[in-house]
Order: structure tokens, then C-alpha cells, then sequence
């Protein structure tokens, strides 16, 4: 379906970036792999990538947390996969503390990745979209895009924030066949939230499987976790011509959670 077309994919060496570089490479598409990790183990899922699929498939480290980075993630895209058509902006980090505790760094940080990234990349690729008059651009927002959980100033901020930006540029490009949307996940097992459900097992002495059900309990009615194909296949679909009239829309897929 999307054969021949050219996709970034922010943070995808691992979760839910992985699984929506998979899902459009599974549709046809070129990627521009990106993120963190040890070198040996991205050049593995590259490699998965190419033959699973049979589509050029590149990385680049760029730190999403320096803008110049950012600037220079899609011209080397555009470079190496002769330009860029659909770009997801998932990368994003996460830090758990009340405010008064809040590290302001960590507030900078978690700004950075997860909102000033996906502006300063729409900002460069919507020049050539608006050349080519055809572009996807798909952020990665939250539930916490939509509703608050204590301890997560930055990133709930963040993803408001993202939201917003969604609906500026699917103005900005309504009269166009470039769309912007974003994905509101819930739960998603993936290092992010391994990490949660560890700090949580430690901090109520409670094995991790306990701590993984009740993190389901208190927030997703399905008790089930969201997954990462889940994610990409909705991807696939907002860059298809079925999705065409769907802009600056946030679509949960969340067990519910934002349903309470
Ligand atoms: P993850 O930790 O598995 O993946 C994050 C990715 O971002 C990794 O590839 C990592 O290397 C990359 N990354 C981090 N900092 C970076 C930087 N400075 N520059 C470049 N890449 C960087 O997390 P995930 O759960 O897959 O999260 C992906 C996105 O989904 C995030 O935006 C997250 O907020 C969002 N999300 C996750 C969940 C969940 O439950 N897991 C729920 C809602 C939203």
C-alpha cells in the first residue's frame, strides 16, 4: 500500500517505535530507523527489518534532544531515502516525581525529546511535503495526553503540548494532501513502562507481576496491555488514502482508560 513512499520513525530502536517501523516497512515503505542503543543489537533489527520486508532500511543516531541533531535527522533521511513522506515523531522519555521534587533538567529533558523534537522535524520536512502536496505526519502522544496522573508534570505537559501541535499544522496543511494526527496510547509494555513497573514493585515490596496488574487495575479497564503492532497498524492506516480526512485528530487506543 505505501510502496515506493520514505518513512522517519523517531525512537525506533526499541517499543513501540519498532513496531511502527515494522508495520509500514510490512506496508511497502523505506525507513530512517533512529534512537538509542547498543550498536550490534539496532544493526540486528535493521538487518530483521530488510529481510522480513525486503525495504531499504537505514539508522541514524541522531539525540532528538538537540535541535541541530533533529535538523540533520531528515536531511540525511532525505538524502538516503531520496525524501521523506511520512514522518513519525515517537521518541520519548519519561521521569516520575511530585513537582516540588521535580529536577528541572529532567524537565528540560522530557520537553526536548518529547514535544521540541517533533516540532523543529515537522518544521523541516513540511517544505518538501508541501513540494511533493503529499505527507504524513503521526505523532506518538499518550493517554496523559488527554487526562493527568500525579508525578508526571513534564510529561503530561508533553503530551498536551503535542497535542496542540497536531491540530496547528493539520490547519496549517487542511488544504492540502499532507495529514497530521496523533496516537494516544494507554499501557504499552515496553522498556518505558518496564521501568515503572520495577520502581513500583520496589517501592510497595510487591513482585513485579503484581505490580504490572495493578498499574492495569488502576488505569486501563481492559486489563490488558495495548501493543506496539496495535500501534502500527493504525499508523499504516492514517497514511493511507482512507485516512485522508482524518486531521489534527488524537486517537486513543487505550483499554478504555480515557473512556472513564
Ligand atoms: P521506549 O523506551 O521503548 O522507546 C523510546 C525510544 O526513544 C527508544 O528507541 C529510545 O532510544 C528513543 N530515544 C530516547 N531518547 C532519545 C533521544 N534523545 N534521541 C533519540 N531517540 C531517543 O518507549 P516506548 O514506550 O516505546 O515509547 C515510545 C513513545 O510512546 C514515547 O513517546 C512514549 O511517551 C509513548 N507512549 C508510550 C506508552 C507506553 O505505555 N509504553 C504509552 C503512551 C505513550
Amino acid at each position: 500500500m505505501l510502496r515506493g513512499k520514505a518513512a522517519i520513525v523517531t525512537g525506533s530502536t526499541s517499543g513501540i517505535g519498532l513496531g511502527i517501523a515494522r508495520a509500514l516497512a510490512e506496508a511497502g515503505c523505506k525507513i530512517m530507523l533512529n534512537g538509542f542503543g547498543d550498536p550490534l543489537a539496532i544493526e540486528q533489527e535493521r538487518k530483521r527489518i530488510v529481510r522480513d520486508f525486503g525495504v531499504e532500511t537505514h539508522f541514524d543516531s541522531a539525540d532528538l534532544s538537540k535541535p541541530a541533531e533533529v535538523q540533520q535527522l531528515v536531511e540525511s533521511s532525505t538524502r538516503e531515502l531520496g525524501g521523506v513522506d511520512i514522518l513519525v515523531n515517537n521518541a520519548g522519555i519519561q521521569h516520575t516525581a511530585p513537582i516540588e521534587d521535580f529536577p528541572p533538567e529532567r524537565w528540560d529533558a522530557v520537553i526536548a525529546i518529547n514535544l521540541s523534537a517533533a516540532f523543529h522535524a515537522t518544521r523541516a520536512v513540511i517544505p518538501q511535503m508541501r513540494k511533493r502536496n503529499w505527507g504524513r505526519i503521526i505523532n506518538i502522544a499518550s493517554a496523559h495526553g488527554l487526562v493527568a496522573s500525579a508525578e508526571k508534570a513534564a510529561y503530561v505537559a508533553s503530551k498536551h503540548g503535542i497535542l496542540g501541535l497536531t491540530k496547528v499544522v493539520a490547519l496549517e496543511t487542511a488544504t492540502t494532501e499532507i495529514t497530521c494526527n496523533a496516537i494516544c496510547p494507554g499501557w504499552v509494555l515496553t522498556p518505558l513502562v518496564e521501568k515503572q513497573i520495577k520502581e513500583r514493585a520496589q517501592h510497595e515490596h510487591i513482585v513485579e507481576q503484581a505490580a504490572k496488574n495493578e498499574l492495569l487495575a488502576e488505569k486501563q479497564p481492559s486489563h490488558e496491555f495495548a501493543t506496539p503492532e496495535q500501534i502500527g497498524a493504525l499508523t499504516v492506516f492514517l497514511c493511507s488514502e482512507a485516512a485522508a480526512q482524518i486531521r489534527g485528530a488524537a486517537i486513543s487506543i487505550d483499554g478504555g482508560w480515557t473512556a472513564q
